[in-house]
């Protein structure tokens, strides 16, 4: 039987973090899985590429919660890469570095410790409202059972029976707490990790994320594509498949059940189970739009996303711009979380700017990777254009001037953080909104997936069952997103078919 013809217990869509660990844990209990992923490379937002002999990740720049004992270090120790993995923990006492316009810096240490001695280094009276902000992220946590690995359906304090936790307005929080503009914006300077927006963002995306962060934050040497191939050797040995250049467009159904999926080339993969790693509206398309309800699909067409990205990579000629062991938040204004709506004529007015670990990190860095909030209105005219390895395609002169301009743009701004910065730079590439969607399969870009806004949180919900029996998803729009949160849905996805309180004592005692 050939591998087209095989019925496997589960046909995952996309090799994202989320399909990845999803066929890891099943393939774990003994069950066939095929993953069929569109792109040359496996992996979604752990791609890479490389450049001048640098390698930049597209997508991931730092995990957290990997110190020993922590969530994912535990979940990769059960799916058998965490020993593998190479990575290099960032400092201590400052692991985020937010920078304001008028030069003033602020450490976020590792640990809720060395965060709040940080902090009340530079705000001596403010020591009640930093304490608040600790104990709410922490308070907001225990409400989420399995992100410490507790079972949801025996802890009587979560979430669920507690919705009203999900519909704190973060900015709203944090100035309760504090009058003080510079902490306000201080305790929120690592807003471009989310995508914090004052008007949407709630508390609990806030606390999820920040709380991972503190931790345990490391840096990928040479790239976080070693995650996914770990994960691909491990579903491998496990005898199961990873395929690439299988871009799936369609299913067909035996009465309500789907039982075989269908690339664009024409080849069928059939199943008992079908788990896309997609976002949900391409889930949708591919499925069927006529087997999903009607309001379901209502639904997401009403939903927002998450802004997207232009991303500015620097190559550096060897040993002349310092390596960098923390990231960097900076702003052109003091209101850091008005950015992701940000003013066209001002930008770019928020960066994350980090310098790659690579093995052997020594004094200098070989490059730089900065992140600008980029709506995908500003790239629509070229919306029409599609350009990947997989299937490359030219978007034309107009394309690569935008692009160049923007650089220039990026740069200009990276030089008053660091006047001599022109002098280290070897060559300069750059992606856009248009190469997120084309390599993630979204419709615009975004970074994050699904916008999560505190003032409708149900609009945002979306499950792992669906409509259709046997098609289930997976992925970071389930519960939030990161290396951490897909990796979350994941074991929400496949808790569907093993028992949720075995697994996770399994990873418990892994
Ligand atoms: C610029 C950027 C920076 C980020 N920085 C960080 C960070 O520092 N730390 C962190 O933890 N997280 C970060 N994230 C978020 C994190 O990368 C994502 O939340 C996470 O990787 C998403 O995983 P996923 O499982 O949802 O799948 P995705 O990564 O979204 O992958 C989906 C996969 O499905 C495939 N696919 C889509 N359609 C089809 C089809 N029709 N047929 C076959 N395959 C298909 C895609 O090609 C893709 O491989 C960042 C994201 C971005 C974009």
């Amino acid at each position: 039987m050939t591998v087209k013809q095989k019925e496997y217990d589960f046909v995952i869509i996309g090799s994202g973090i989320g399909g990845l660990v999803s066929a890891v844990l099943l393939a774990l209990e003994g069950k066939s899985v095929i993953v069929l992923e569109k792109n040359h490379q496996i992996g979604g937002s752990l791609q890479v590429f490389s450049r001048d002999k640098r390698i930049f990740d597209t997508g991931v720049h730092y995990i957290g919660s990997l110190d020993e004992g922590e969530n994912l270090n535990k979940i990769f120790k059960y799916l058998g890469i965490m020993d593998d993995l190479s990575m290099k923990r960032l400092d201590d006492d400052c692991f985020d570095l937010i920078y304001f316009p008028d030069g003033s810096t602020y450490s976020h240490g590792q640990g809720y410790e060395k965060f709040k001695e940080g902090l009340y280094a530079n705000f001596p009276d403010e020591k009640t409202g930093i304490d608040a902000f600790c104990d709410k992220m922490v308070e907001i946590c225990d409400f989420f059972p399995l992100y410490n690995l507790e079972d949801e359906d025996s802890s009587t304090k979560n979430y669920v029976s507690n919705p009203e936790i999900l519909s704190i307005s973060a900015w709203d929080f944090v100035e309760s707490i504090t009058s003080d503009k510079r902490l306000q914006s201080v305790l929120l300077g690592s807003g471009l990790l989310y995508a914090g927006d004052r008007k949407t963002t709630p508390m609990y995306v806030v606390a999820l994320i920040m709380n991972s962060y503190l931790k345990g934050s490391y840096r990928m040497l040479n790239g976080g594509s070693q995650i996914a191939k770990l994960l691909t050797k491990k579903i491998h040995q496990l005898g199961g498949l990873v395929l690439k250049h299988q871009d799936v467009e369609s299913a067909s159904y035996s009465d309500k059940n789907v039982y075989c999926v269908r690339t664009k080339a024409g080849d069928e993969f059939f199943g008992k189970h079908f788990i896309s790693n997609t976002h949900p509206k391409k889930t949708v398309e591919i499925f069927g739009k006529d087997r999903f309800r009607a309001a379901y699909r209502h639904r997401l067409d009403k939903l927002s996303n998450t802004v997207s990205s232009f991303m500015l990579y620097l190559s550096f000629e060897k040993d002349t711009f310092p390596y960098m062991n923390y990231n960097m938040y900076a702003y052109t204004k003091d209101e850091v979380w008005d950015t992701v709506d940000y003013n066209k004529e001002e930008w770019p007015e928020a960066l994350f700017i980090c310098t790659p670990a690579t093995k052997g990190q020594g004094e200098f860095a070989d490059s730089m990777s900065v992140m600008a909030y980029m709506d995908y209105s500003e790239v629509e005219e070229w919306s029409e254009t599609f350009n990947t390895v997989a299937m490359a395609g030219e978007r034309g002169e107009s394309y690569e001037e935008f692009k160049l301009r923007k650089e220039e743009l990026v740069i200009k701004r990276l030089e008053k953080i660091f006047p001599d910065l022109r002098k280290s730079i070897r060559s300069v590439y750059s992606s856009t909104p248009l190469t997120y969607k084309d390599y993630i399969g979204t419709e615009d870009g975004a970074l994050y997936g699904i916008l999560k806004d505190h003032n409708n949180i149900m609009l945002s919900k979306i499950n792992a069952r669906t409509r259709v029996p046997n098609l289930y998803q997976t992925g970071q729009n389930l519960v939030f997103h990161g290396i951490l949160g897909a990796t979350i849905g994941a074991l929400v996805t496949c808790f569907n078919f093993i028992d949720s309180k075995e697994l996770i004592e399994k990873i418990k005692d892994a």
